[in-house]
């Protein structure tokens, strides 16, 4: 058969991630129409365990959640065409690549776009933020919650809170955390808020999810322009009759349901961050034992969902290459970190750096066996 030529690796990368037997046995439950009554059997719990996932009270009026076909990028650049006007100015706030990603939507937008961008590997300062915010008169603010290629996590509310007070509707691109960690976005308070399926919620690519504020629906409102498939306003009609404004991935309906009832239901939310607490207090105790290497971000910053690791001194992009097909004839898929950062690093010959990905339904007992696996590869580095 063709797919015996696949390979089963259990992936430690920062998404797609692991995927527990359940989620994929879910892809065989019956297709269906999405026009049909059905549809709403998948989508109306989905929704309303997503918001149980945002920290958001059933009855909040002021908030919605929309699932969109595509992925975290889609509901990212939804935003930028929905909620900035031609003439208005978006600050995109980047500690890394994939703050730097919203900075490239808003150019390739059309938007005139401004960046403050601060090292890889550190935080956002607010002291900046704020200079930034009066110099440039924004309309929009973008930031990063988890930056997946440093696992530096930035004080989203603080950011917002500061965006608010100078009238600008901040923009969370929540993509590799949510699920894994707590997202409370009625204390935080962001315009929108996007992420995806197959990072710490434990699913396949394929949807975009975007939760809307009221305050964000209204500014679309006065937006031109907004496309189509990226128009916040048509993705939120679908969004409240539970449907979505195209066709969507039927299997990836089925599972999405199927894990959403699981995560709030069976493991429950607190208990789901717990444990990604806890994958990350293990791995940075694993890094402190392991001679020559360093966590990459700094203390009270580290993501609940991966950890970026610098590597010993003078290791090579290619060594940790080497590495990563070590450890696949182990069966794991190694991270051997975000590919232009360590171009970037080796340039200028600071130490390149890892990754491990332990985001949605990775167990301890996995990670520890990965980093004992891992430990003795990195023997002969
Ligand atoms: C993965 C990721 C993205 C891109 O998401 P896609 O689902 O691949 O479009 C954006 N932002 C962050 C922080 C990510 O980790």
């Amino acid at each position: 058969m063709f797919g015996d030529d696949f390979t089963q690796l259990t992936l430690f990368i920062t998404g797609p991630t692991w995927l527990r037997d359940p989620v994929r046995q879910a892809c065989t439950l019956p297709e269906f129409g999405h026009r049909d009554a059905e549809n709403a059997k998948r989508f109306e719990p989905a929704l309303r365990n997503l918001r149980a996932l945002a920290n958001l009270d059933p009855d909040d009026k002021d908030w919605d959640v929309l699932i969109a076909n595509g992925s975290g990028t889609t509901a990212m650049e939804a935003c930028i065409r929905s909620l900035a006007a031609e003439s208005e100015t978006v600050l995109n706030v980047s500690v890394g690549a994939f703050g730097d990603l919203f900075h490239t939507l808003a150019q390739v937008n059309g938007k005139k776009a401004e960046q403050l961008r601060f090292e890889s590997g550190e935080t956002v300062d607010m002291a900046l933020l704020e200079y930034a915010l009066q110099e440039h008169s924004p309309a929009v603010m973008t930031c990063t919650h988890n930056e997946t290629s440093t696992g530096v996590v930035n004080d989203i509310e603080e950011m917002c809170r500061l965006a608010r007070r100078y009238g600008v509707l901040p923009v969370v691109d929540g993509v590799s955390i949510f699920g894994g960690g707590p997202a409370n976005l009625a204390g935080v308070q962001p315009g929108a808020y996007a992420t995806a399926t197959q990072k710490a919620l434990g699913l396949p690519a394929g949807f975009g999810v975007l939760f809307v504020h009221k305050s964000a629906e209204e500014k679309a409102q006065k937006v031109a322009n907004r496309g189509y498939g990226s128009d916040i306003l048509k993705l939120l009609s679908s969004a409240r009759k539970q449907q979505t404004l195209t066709t969507p991935n039927c299997a990836l309906a089925n599972q999405l349901a199927v894990q959403l009832d699981y995560i709030v239901n069976e493991e429950g939310v607190h208990n789901r961050f717990d444990r990604h607490e806890r994958l990350r207090s293990l791995t940075a105790e694993w890094v402190g034992q392991q001679k020559g290497l360093e966590l990459l971000a700094p203390a009270n910053h580290r993501s609940p969902t991966l950890t970026a690791v610098k590597a010993p001194e003078g290791t090579t992009v290619q060594q940790l290459k080497d590495l990563k097909e070590r450890m696949r004839a182990r069966g794991y898929l190694f991270d051997p970190g975000y590919g232009k950062l360590n171009a970037g690093l080796e340039a200028e010959h600071k130490p390149v750096c890892f990754r491990i990905g332990h985001m949605g339904d990775v167990t301890e007992e996995m990670l520890s066996e990965y980093l004992q696996q891992l430990e003795e590869e990195l023997k002969s580095l």
